[in-house]
C-alpha cells in the first residue's frame, strides 16, 4: 500500500479529491492535512464580507470529498516536511511517512517586517482567522468604537475587500458614520490591469469617498495608526481604528524550513510537472509554488486549472506511469467586485463593468462551488 499525503485543502487538491472520489487509486492510503474542515474559496469571499453570500455558499467542506475518495482528514497544520526522509511533522507534532507528498498551502499577505503590522492589523489570510476578526469588527463598528477603517493593498483583492466593508456598514449600521481609506506602496492602484480598469475603479472609489494613497510604504503600524513613507521619505500618520492587511502573496514562514529548493522569494521551487525541482516525490501547486523562470501572478485561477493535472500526476507518481505537463495561461480573466451587485472585467486591454458582469462573475462562482459541494 503507498501513501499519499495532501497538505492543504487549496483549489487544487479539492479537485485533487473530487476525481479521486470517482475514481479511487488502488491500493493507496490518502491522508487530507488541513487545519480547517471547510476551505475557502476566495473569489468569494468579499461578496460575504458584502453580505451577498452566507458562510457556506462560499466554503467547500472537506470531509464528504475526504471521504468519497477515501482519504482521512487530519485537522492539523504541517509545520514540517524532510523530504529526503520523506516526513511531514504536523502542528500536533506527530510525524506522517509517505511515498508521495503534495502541498497546496496557499499564501500569507507580505508583511515584510512591518513593526506593529502583525500585533495591531488583520490580516486578510487565513481565511478562518480573518472572519473571527471581521465578526468583532461589526461588533466594534455598531459599538461606535471603530470610525475608520484602512485598507493596506492596492490590487484587486484589497480594492474589493475595502468596498465589501464599506457596502455591508453602509447597509447594515447606516447610522455610524465609518471613514475608509486605502493605502500602497505601489505609484498606483491595480498595476497589474489596463488603465481602463483602473479608471472605472478610481471612479467608483472617488464615488465612496474613499481616500486613495498610492507611493506610500508603510513602516509602523500601531493600535490605531498606521505610519507611512512616501518616495520623498517624509512621514504620514493616517488614522485606522481598525487597519486590514490586504498585500501581496508571501509564502507560508514553514517552507524555509523543509530542505525543498525555494525560489529567492521562498516559493516552492516547482517544475511543469508540479514537481518539486530537488525532491520528485513532492508537488506542490497553487500560491505556494512557483514554476522556476515562468512569469505568472499568484492566483486562484492558476491553482484552479492546475487541479486536473495535478490529479493526473498524483496517479501516475504512484503507479510509475507517464506524467502530464501543466503551462500556465498567457493571462486570465480577473471579474473584480465594487461592494454592491456591480464587477469589472479585466481581460488583456478589455475593461468591462456593470451589474451584468457581477452576475457573471456571481454564475462563475457558484458553478466551482457546485462542482464540489454537491
Ligand atoms: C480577498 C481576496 C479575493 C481574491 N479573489 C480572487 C479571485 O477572484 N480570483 C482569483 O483567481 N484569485 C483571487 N484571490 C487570490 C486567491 O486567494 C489565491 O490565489 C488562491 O486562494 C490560492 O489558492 P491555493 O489553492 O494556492 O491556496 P488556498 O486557496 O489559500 O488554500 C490553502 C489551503 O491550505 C490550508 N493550509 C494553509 N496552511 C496549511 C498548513 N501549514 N498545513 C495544512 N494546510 C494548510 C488552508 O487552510 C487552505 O485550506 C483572492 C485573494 C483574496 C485575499
Amino acid at each position: 500500500m503507498k501513501k499519499l499525503i495532501l497538505i492543504g485543502g487549496g483549489h487544487a487538491h479539492v479537485e485533487v479529491l473530487r476525481q479521486f472520489g470517482l475514481q479511487p487509486p488502488a491500493d493507496v492510503e490518502i491522508t487530507l492535512v488541513s487545519p480547517d474542515r471547510h476551505t475557502p474559496y476566495s473569489g468569494m469571499l468579499p461578496g460575504l464580507i458584502a453580505g451577498h453570500y452566507t458562510f457556506e455558499q462560499c466554503h467547500i467542506d472537506l470531509q464528504p470529498l475526504a471521504a468519497a475518495a477515501g482519504a482521512r482528514h487530519l485537522p492539523a497544520n504541517a509545520q514540517a516536511l524532510n523530504a529526503t526522509q520523506r516526513v511531514v511533522t504536523l502542528s500536533d507534532g506527530s510525524k506522517l511517512d509517505y511515498d508521495v507528498a503534495s502541498i497546496n498551502v496557499g499564501s500569507t499577505p507580505v508583511v515584510q517586517g512591518v513593526e506593529g503590522a502583525a500585533q495591531h492589523a488583520i490580516m486578510v489570510k487565513p481565511v478562518a482567522g480573518f472572519l473571527t476578526h471581521w465578526a468583532t469588527l461589526i461588533e466594534r463598528v455598531r459599538a461606535g468604537s471603530v470610525t475608520s477603517i484602512v485598507v493596506v493593498g492596492g490590487g484587486a483583492a484589497g480594492v474589493e475587500m475595502l468596498l465589501a466593508m464599506q457596502h455591508y456598514f453602509a447597509k447594515q449600521t447606516p447610522r455610524q458614520s465609518v471613514e475608509y481609506g486605502l493605502v500602497t506602496d505601489a505609484p498606483q492602484l491595480l498595476a497589474q490591469h489596463t488603465s481602463g480598469v483602473r479608471a472605472v475603479l478610481t471612479r467608483n472609489l472617488a464615488r465612496k469617498r474613499v481616500a486613495v494613497h498610492c507611493g506610500l510604504r508603510v513602516s509602523r503600524v500601531e493600535a490605531q495608526a498606521l505610519i507611512a513613507m512616501n518616495a520623498a521619505n517624509i512621514e504620514q500618520r493616517i488614522k485606522g481604528d481598525a487597519i486590514v492587511w490586504v498585500t501581496g502573496a508571501a509564502p507560508p514562514a514553514w517552507l524555509s524550513h523543509c530542505d525543498l529548493n525555494l525560489n529567492d522569494k521562498k516559493f516552492i521551487n516547482i517544475n511543469n510537472n508540479l514537481q518539486s525541482t530537488s525532491h520528485s516525490a513532492v508537488f506542490a501547486v497553487g500560491d505556494c509554488a512557483t514554476i522556476a523562470g515562468a512569469a505568472y501572478p499568484k492566483s486562484g485561477v492558476y491553482a484552479v486549472r492546475q487541479g486536473p493535472i495535478l490529479s493526473h500526476n498524483l496517479r501516475a507518481a504512484l503507479s510509475g506511469t507517464v506524467l502530464q505537463m501543466y503551462t500556465p495561461q498567457p493571462r486570465a480573466l480577473a471579474l473584480i467586485s465594487t461592494g454592491e451587485r456591480h464587477a469589472i472585467a479585466s481581460w488583456g486591454p478589455l475593461a468591462l463593468h456593470g451589474n451584468w458582469v457581477w452576475r457573471w462573475k456571481d454564475s462563475i462562482d457558484r458553478a466551482f462551488m457546485a462542482r464540489y459541494c454537491g
